[in-house]
């Protein structure tokens, strides 16, 4: 007979050797108390007021003074003044900067609590902005916040939490894969007291906004270090001479104006060797900072998009018929409403949990949990909107409706932060590790027939004997 360890081979060794705890997803019993603090309860009632009554009646308005605008890197007449409007108004009844977990800056709600305020913020496109809670300025103040030193903060963090300006977090690169950060080329030389800055990156998003003043980018200063001490963070302003701003990737066809998502060329680029955040090659470290609750920002705004993107289904299928009946209820359509439902609140609940998880164990230790979501949401969120178009019929696809943008960001959105793959690995990896010793010596076939010998005399007849 082969034993269980032979069987395993040199994977399945790793996991014994690792053990642990029987499943990818660490939990505590604290961490299925899911239930908003009684804190939060009425910001979150307030956030909602504020979106139904300042926000969603001004939405349309803020799109349509953008068209036909004179600089299409730029915005149209009137459209910052309303947005600045909202933002003051947002700002004076305390709905500011709530993204910030646990931090004397912002609201220092938890993760769990800022999770319910996001849902709702990703009902609506400006609804992140005008409470100052948009990517990718909170993972960049976050990283500022954590890592920052008093200069930079005076000068970056400070006018960024008041909404002043805007910011862009650069790391992605044309000419590597760059799910795998460790390949990153673009090249940062330290000449004296500066930086030299050479290499091209692309999809830095939100650097096409004339607001945006500060990039923070991912470069490679020690090429002989080990892998994951190779790379380090560098603040780098715009309009930095040797920065050039080559155009705009397009989304599906879009530019994306003014925000953009900009292909740049650094040439000799040089900056303060003080730009250096939290120090050199501390690079990956920052990226698992940054990332974490980035990347469950997006999951928390995800659910509010299916959410949306359900609701306006179901007032279209009940709203137009075809063949005699309300399209809602046409073919498979109460299916498919169903399946979008329930899946919806498993989303919510496992958005939440891993938000409690980061509140419990921390960023490190639920980073399993996050990756499980990331890897979750956005491809289902994407599924439940394009049903959404399905029922609309052509109008879905359309500007009547914010379905197609919708789409587009949660298409988009299984690329960014992190493909889905590279979290299908994590979680998958982690659970292999996890079965550790459980499942050494597993052997269905030995363990059958010694519980018919155990049971020798029995009448065994039905068991496991098939159809
Ligand atoms: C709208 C949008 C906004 C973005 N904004 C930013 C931004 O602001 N800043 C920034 O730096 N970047 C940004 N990105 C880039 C994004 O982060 C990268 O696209 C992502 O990290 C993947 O890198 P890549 O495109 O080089 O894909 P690659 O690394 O070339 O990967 C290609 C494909 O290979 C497969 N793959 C990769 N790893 C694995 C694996 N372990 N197992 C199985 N398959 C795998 C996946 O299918 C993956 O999609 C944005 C992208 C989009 C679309």
């Amino acid at each position: 007979m082969r034993t269980g360890t032979t069987v395993l081979g040199k994977f399945g060794r790793h996991a014994i050797e690792k053990g642990s705890s029987m499943t990818a997803l660490p939990s505590t019993v604290e961490m299925y108390d899911l239930r908003m603090s009684d804190r939060a309860q009425p910001l979150y009632e307030a956030v909602k007021r504020f979106i139904a009554e300042e926000i969603e009646p001004r939405t349309e308005e803020f799109f349509r003074l953008g068209e036909g605008r004179a600089d299409h890197w730029g915005y149209g007449e009137g459209q910052l003044e309303l947005l600045d409007s909202i933002k003051a108004k947002a700002k004076e009844q305390g709905l500011w900067n709530f993204f910030l977990p646990n931090a004397e800056t912002g609201e220092g709600l938890s993760n769990l609590d800022y999770a319910y305020i996001a849902v709702e913020l990703g009902k609506n496109p400006i609804a992140s902005e005008c409470l100052n809670c948009s990517a990718p300025d909170t993972g960049n103040m976050e990283v500022l916040e954590r890592v920052g030193t008093p200069e930079q903060k005076e000068q970056w963090l400070e006018p960024l939490l008041r909404g002043e300006i805007r910011s862009a977090y650069v790391m992605t690169e044309p000419d590597v894969a760059s799910s795998d950060a460790k390949q990153l080329s673009c090249r940062a030389v330290r000449d004296g007291d500066e930086w030299v800055i050479t290499g091209e990156k692309y999809w830095s998003s939100g650097a096409g906004d004339p607001r945006c003043k500060i990039l923070i980018v991912m470069l490679m200063t020690d090429p002989d270090g080990p892998p994951y001490r190779r790379q380090s963070q560098i603040l780098v302003p715009m309009g930095t001479p040797g920065l050039e701003i080559r155009g705009a990737m397009h989304v599906f066809g879009e530019d994306e104006a003014p925000h953009g998502h900009m292909h740049l060329r650094f040439n000799d680029v040089r900056v303060p060797y003080s730009n250096v955040l939290w120090g050199e090659g501390k690079g990956f470290e920052i990226s698992q900072l940054r990332l974490g609750p980035g990347r469950i920002h997006h999951c928390m705004r995800s659910v509010g998009a299916a959410e949306k993107a359900l609701e306006l289904l179901v007032k279209r299928g009940l709203t137009r018929e075809a063949f005699g009946k309300p399209i809602a209820y046409l073919g498979k359509n109460p299916e498919v409403i169903a399946k979008a439902r329930i899946e919806i609140e498993a989303m919510r609940r496992m958005v939440l949990t891993a938000a409690k998880a980061m509140d419990v164990l921390g960023n490190a230790e639920a980073r399993v949990w996050v990756s499980a979501i990331k890897a979750m949401v956005p491809i289902r969120t994407c599924q439940i909107v394009d049903e959404a178009i399905q029922v609309h019929g052509a109008t879905g696809v359309s500007q009547w409706t914010p379905l197609a943008r919708l789409y587009a960001g949660q298409r988009t959105l299984r690329l960014a932060d992190g493909p889905d793959e590279v979290h299908w690995h994590v979680v998958g990896r982690a659970e292999i590790s996890s079965m550790g010793e459980a499942a050494q010596g597993y052997n269905p076939k030995d363990a059958y027939y010694e519980m018919l010998e155990a049971h020798a005399g029995a009448d065994h007849s039905g068991i496991f004997s098939g159809p």
